[in-house]
């Protein structure tokens, strides 16, 4: 599979999704797409021309590689059912979504049993790496898949690291989730901390970014938080589902984790507040809400 020979078929047009096809279309690779709500789709077809398939099956038949970028674990599975009667022997599924490594396994067995490579290829970067075509990328999966899907990561991503086997780039982005979830803490509430310390907002997070403290999610969300803006992004309700299964993981091993536990808890009440759509950094919201005692 070179570079010029090779098409790509993307199930999954959502905030990741559609911006990954848009990188492949201008490398030359996207052949089809396909997404559950069609309009999604007509979009594609008009920009770049691709064909809209008119199921997974008909895209999985037209395309060497599927990239998927799905929700959630169940989203994932189903879409995995109706590409099956379209997947041949040499084809490979490359998942970019987050999803527990058990599932990632379970796909992994099923499509060995038609001859097709399994790739787990969860993402980070935000929606501005996805545009931006500079991902990093934890793979999992044999590595001679890897050399052969290296292409298409390459036109999606910047950092591609090979984990080991299936399963292990989704137990890596686990580590992932676990950091953000703090990291999200800790900018939501230094930044409560200094609203409310009638600092300069602005002044403030200039700054920080440029010392010790700097990181990606001040630089990205906290203009934007201090605002009370909170498009997603990322949604609130994907990472509550991320560290679901970073907390059923740490079971599995009798551990508790305090920042997971943390996190699940206040998400939780945003996401029943009606906050489950917003980006993750509405968790401003709940450490606003901290200094609100006069
Ligand atoms: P999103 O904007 O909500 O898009 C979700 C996509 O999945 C949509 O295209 C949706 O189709 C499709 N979908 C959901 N359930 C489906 C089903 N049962 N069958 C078929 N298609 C289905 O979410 P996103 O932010 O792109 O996230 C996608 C994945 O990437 C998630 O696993 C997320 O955790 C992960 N991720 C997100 C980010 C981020 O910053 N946003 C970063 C890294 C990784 P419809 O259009 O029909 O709804």
């Amino acid at each position: 599979m070179s570079d010029a020979s090779t098409t790509v078929g993307v199930i999954g047009l959502g905030a990741m999704g559609a911006p990954m096809a848009s990188n492949l279309a201008r490398a030359g690779l996207l052949a089809a797409v396909w997404n559950r709500t069609t309009s999604k789709a007509d979009v594609f077809f008009a920009e770049f021309g691709v064909v809209r398939a008119s199921d997974p099956a008909d895209l999985a038949r037209r395309c060497d590689v599927v990239l998927t970028c799905v929700s959630a674990d169940g989203d994932l599975l189903d879409v995995i059912d109706a590409l099956l009667p379209g997947l041949s022997a040499g084809k490979i599924v490359v998942d970019t979504s987050t999803v527990q490594p058990a599932t990632a396994i379970e796909i992994a067995q099923r499509l060995e049993k038609l001859g097709c490579g399994f790739l787990d290829a969860p993402v980070s970067g935000g929606v501005e790496g996805a545009k931006q075509g500079t991902l990093a990328i934890m793979v999992g999966g044999a590595a001679a898949t890897l050399e052969r899907a290296r292409p298409v990561l390459n036109a999606i991503g910047k950092r591609i690291a090979h984990m080991g086997p299936a399963g292990n780039g989704q137990a890596t982005k686990a580590v992932n989730q676990i950091m953000c979830a703090g990291i999200n803490h800790a900018v939501t509430e230094a930044l409560a901390f200094a609203e409310d310390q009638g600092l300069p907002l602005d002044k403030v997070i200039d700054v920080v970014s440029g010392g010790a403290a700097g990181n990606w999610f001040l630089e990205k969300r906290g203009p934007t938080m201090v605002r009370w803006e909170f498009n997603p992004g990322f949604k609130l309700a994907l990472h509550y589902k991320d560290l679901a299964i970073c907390k059923a993981i740490a079971e599995q091993r009798g551990v508790i984790l305090p920042v997971v536990e943390m996190t699940l808890e206040q998400y939780r009440r945003l996401i029943d507040a009606g906050y489950g759509d917003e980006d993750i950094s509405a968790l401003y919201r709940e450490k606003r809400k901290l200094f609100d005692n006069e």
